[in-house]
């Protein structure tokens, strides 16, 4: 994510904004900052208004918000303004003031503000396996919270596979799949989700990659080699998963669901990035056959 920003403060407009019907009726000002947070380097670069957002248009756009539509709260007008920003190509982040000066508080004030910050959701990889109590059951209500979870949009789920255990003690064999979908948090928020799932499941602390009910792991974030793409190498959160390259049991249902998909080979940037077909590809027979079509999904 860049840190380069863009900031407007200050614009102003009446609206009708308000739960009072007084509010809705006579109007009164309503005042917006907005920070930008865009990829300002070809602007830096070229000179050229079309390789930057136009803020001129933005505070249009604000101030259309303020005089349109009325909305009981302040809440759903930042929202609305910081939705309209993040559909201009170059805006990965916005954050939105709306300032109320006149809202009726009954009590001498100076102002009142409500903030939101949104980002662009960006695409991401969620690798499920489990291979005690009852997998099936277990990897479908996974995948149902999944598709719950505020901020993760599920765009497409694997079919099952039957994988035989990878390292760890003797384990019966796995049930794997690979999830699509897109976030529009910090990632760690989501890798955090995913634990509180795992938790919630049943999944009981047991050694490394020892068997288990439910195992979740955050695969890639963003698209690899692009814009949005997370590298991570922190303990707590490292991705793309050191170890996914080389998984057949991960790359074969993402093949299956995606393929074109590309990943990186590791969480450095000198870890080349490269079709996930071909990663699958040099992987030796014998691990790609250790990955069999599982049960159909109970859907
Ligand atoms: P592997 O990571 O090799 O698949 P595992 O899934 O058996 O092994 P866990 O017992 O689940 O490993 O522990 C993984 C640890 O790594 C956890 O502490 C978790 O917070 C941390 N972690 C860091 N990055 C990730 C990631 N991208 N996905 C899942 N866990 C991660
Ligand atoms: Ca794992
Ligand atoms: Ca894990």
């Amino acid at each position: 994510m860049t840190s380069d920003r863009i900031t407007i403060t200050g614009v102003e407009a009446i609206g009708h904004h308000g739960v009072f019907d007084h509010e809705k009726r006579d109007g009164q000002p309503f005042l917006v900052d907005v920070t930008l947070g865009c990829d300002l380097r070809a602007a830096g670069h070229s000179d050229a208004l079309a390789d930057t957002v136009n803020y001129g248009e933005v505070a249009a756009d604000i101030v259309a918000r303020i005089e349109g539509e009325p909305f009981d709260l302040i809440e759903r007008l930042a929202a609305v303004i910081a939705d309209d920003a993040l559909r201009r190509p170059l805006v990965d982040e916005v954050e939105v003031t709306v300032h109320k000066p006149q809202a009726p508080v009954g009590v001498p004030f100076g102002d009142v503000t409500v903030t939101v910050h949104r980002r662009r959701p960006v695409p991401v990889v969620v690798a499920l396996g489990a291979n005690l109590g009852d997998p099936v059951a277990t990897l479908s209500a996974a995948v149902g919270r999944l598709r719950e979870t505020p901020g993760l949009a599920v765009v497409a789920v694997s079919d099952l596979v039957e994988t035989d255990p990878v390292g760890g003690p003797d384990q019966p064999a796995y049930l794997n799949a690979v999830l699509l979908g897109t976030w529009d948090g910090p990632p760690r928020e989501l890798l955090r989700a995913l634990h509180a799932l795992e938790a919630d499941l049943g999944r009981t602390r047991e050694v490394r990659w020892g068997p288990r009910l439910l195992d979740l792991d955050l695969i890639q974030v963003g698209e690899p080699g692009g814009r949005s793409e997370v590298l991570s190498r922190d303990d707590a959160l490292t991705v793309p998963h050191p170890r996914a390259h080389e998984r057949a049991f991960v790359l074969v249902p993402w093949h299956q669901v995606a393929p074109d998909a590309h990943l990186r080979m590791g969480p450095r940037w000198s870890d080349p990035v490269v079709p996930v077909a071909d990663a699958l590809a040099d992987l030796d027979a014998s691990a790609r056959g250790g990955v069999r079509p599982g049960p159909e999904w109970p859907w």
